[in-house]
Protein backbone atom coordinates (compact mmCIF):
# COMPACT_ATOMS: atom_id res chain seq x y z
CA UNK A 1 0.00 0.00 0.00
CA UNK A 2 0.89 3.89 -0.63
CA UNK A 3 2.99 5.36 1.97
CA UNK A 4 3.23 8.85 2.76
CA UNK A 5 6.63 9.94 3.60
CA UNK A 6 7.67 12.96 6.06
CA UNK A 7 8.71 14.66 3.10
CA UNK A 8 4.61 14.52 2.11
CA UNK A 9 6.07 12.57 -0.86
CA UNK A 10 4.05 9.14 -1.62
CA UNK A 11 6.03 6.04 -1.98
CA UNK A 12 4.38 3.36 -4.08
CA UNK A 13 5.45 -0.59 -3.73
CA UNK A 14 5.42 -2.55 -6.23
CA UNK A 15 2.24 -3.99 -5.50
CA UNK A 16 0.64 -0.56 -6.10
CA UNK A 17 2.31 -0.10 -9.36
CA UNK A 18 1.44 -3.74 -10.22
CA UNK A 19 -2.30 -2.25 -9.43
CA UNK A 20 -1.90 1.09 -11.20
CA UNK A 21 -1.12 -0.48 -14.29
CA UNK A 22 -3.85 -3.40 -14.35
CA UNK A 23 -6.62 -0.82 -13.36
CA UNK A 24 -5.34 1.20 -16.54
CA UNK A 25 -7.89 0.96 -19.53
CA UNK A 26 -6.44 -2.22 -22.24
CA UNK A 27 -5.77 -1.36 -25.58
CA UNK A 28 -7.63 -4.40 -27.84
CA UNK A 29 -4.78 -4.57 -30.12
CA UNK A 30 -1.87 -4.49 -27.72
CA UNK A 31 -0.73 -6.97 -24.71
CA UNK A 32 -2.02 -5.55 -21.56
CA UNK A 33 0.90 -6.66 -20.12
CA UNK A 34 3.44 -4.42 -22.49
CA UNK A 35 0.60 -1.34 -23.27
CA UNK A 36 -2.44 0.52 -22.13
CA UNK A 37 -4.40 3.98 -22.31
CA UNK A 38 -3.48 6.79 -20.38
CA UNK A 39 -6.95 7.68 -19.59
CA UNK A 40 -6.39 11.40 -19.40
CA UNK A 41 -4.55 11.96 -23.04
CA UNK A 42 -5.88 8.49 -24.76
CA UNK A 43 -2.59 8.02 -25.94
CA UNK A 44 -0.64 4.67 -24.96
CA UNK A 45 1.51 3.90 -22.08
CA UNK A 46 4.70 1.58 -22.39
CA UNK A 47 5.32 -0.19 -19.52
CA UNK A 48 8.79 -1.24 -20.16
CA UNK A 49 9.21 2.78 -19.31
CA UNK A 50 8.71 3.88 -15.58
CA UNK A 51 8.91 7.61 -14.61
CA UNK A 52 11.28 8.79 -17.88
CA UNK A 53 11.15 7.99 -21.79
CA UNK A 54 8.50 8.50 -24.59
CA UNK A 55 5.13 7.39 -23.81
CA UNK A 56 6.48 6.15 -20.11
CA UNK A 57 3.72 6.17 -17.18
CA UNK A 58 3.97 7.16 -13.09
CA UNK A 59 1.07 6.20 -10.49
CA UNK A 60 -1.95 7.79 -9.60
CA UNK A 61 -4.86 8.50 -7.65
CA UNK A 62 -7.74 7.93 -8.98
CA UNK A 63 -9.48 10.10 -6.42
CA UNK A 64 -8.51 12.48 -4.59
CA UNK A 65 -10.62 14.31 -3.00
CA UNK A 66 -11.59 11.16 -0.67
CA UNK A 67 -8.01 10.00 -1.09
CA UNK A 68 -7.33 6.63 0.01
CA UNK A 69 -4.38 4.34 0.07
CA UNK A 70 -5.27 1.51 -1.06
CA UNK A 71 -4.19 0.01 -4.86
CA UNK A 72 -7.99 0.13 -5.67
CA UNK A 73 -7.60 3.99 -6.09
CA UNK A 74 -4.29 3.80 -8.33
CA UNK A 75 -4.06 4.26 -11.61
CA UNK A 76 -1.12 4.49 -14.41
CA UNK A 77 -0.85 7.43 -16.54
CA UNK A 78 1.80 9.83 -18.29
CA UNK A 79 3.82 11.62 -16.21
CA UNK A 80 3.02 14.90 -17.75
CA UNK A 81 -0.22 14.19 -18.28
CA UNK A 82 -0.84 14.82 -14.17
CA UNK A 83 -1.61 18.19 -14.27
CA UNK A 84 -4.65 17.58 -16.98
CA UNK A 85 -6.85 15.15 -14.52
CA UNK A 86 -10.17 16.39 -15.30
CA UNK A 87 -10.78 17.07 -11.79
CA UNK A 88 -10.20 15.44 -8.08
CA UNK A 89 -12.57 12.54 -8.31
CA UNK A 90 -11.71 11.06 -11.50
CA UNK A 91 -13.63 7.50 -10.43
CA UNK A 92 -16.66 7.81 -13.09
CA UNK A 93 -14.60 9.32 -15.51
CA UNK A 94 -12.47 6.15 -15.31
CA UNK A 95 -15.16 4.03 -15.14
CA UNK A 96 -16.81 5.28 -18.50
CA UNK A 97 -13.02 5.10 -20.23
CA UNK A 98 -12.81 1.44 -19.24
CA UNK A 99 -16.38 0.83 -20.41
CA UNK A 100 -15.27 1.62 -24.73
CA UNK A 101 -12.94 -0.18 -26.42
CA UNK A 102 -9.63 1.55 -27.23
CA UNK A 103 -7.32 0.41 -29.70
CA UNK A 104 -4.28 1.77 -30.50
CA UNK A 105 -3.89 3.06 -33.86
CA UNK A 106 -0.76 1.07 -35.71
ZN1 LIG B 1 -1.48 10.85 -21.02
Amino acid sequence: MAKILENNKIEFSKEDMKAAWNNSPKLINRDEDEFRLCFICKFFMDHSKFEKGDFSWVCEFIDLKNLRLTPDNLIAIHPQCREFRHKDDCSKIVKKIKATQWSAAN
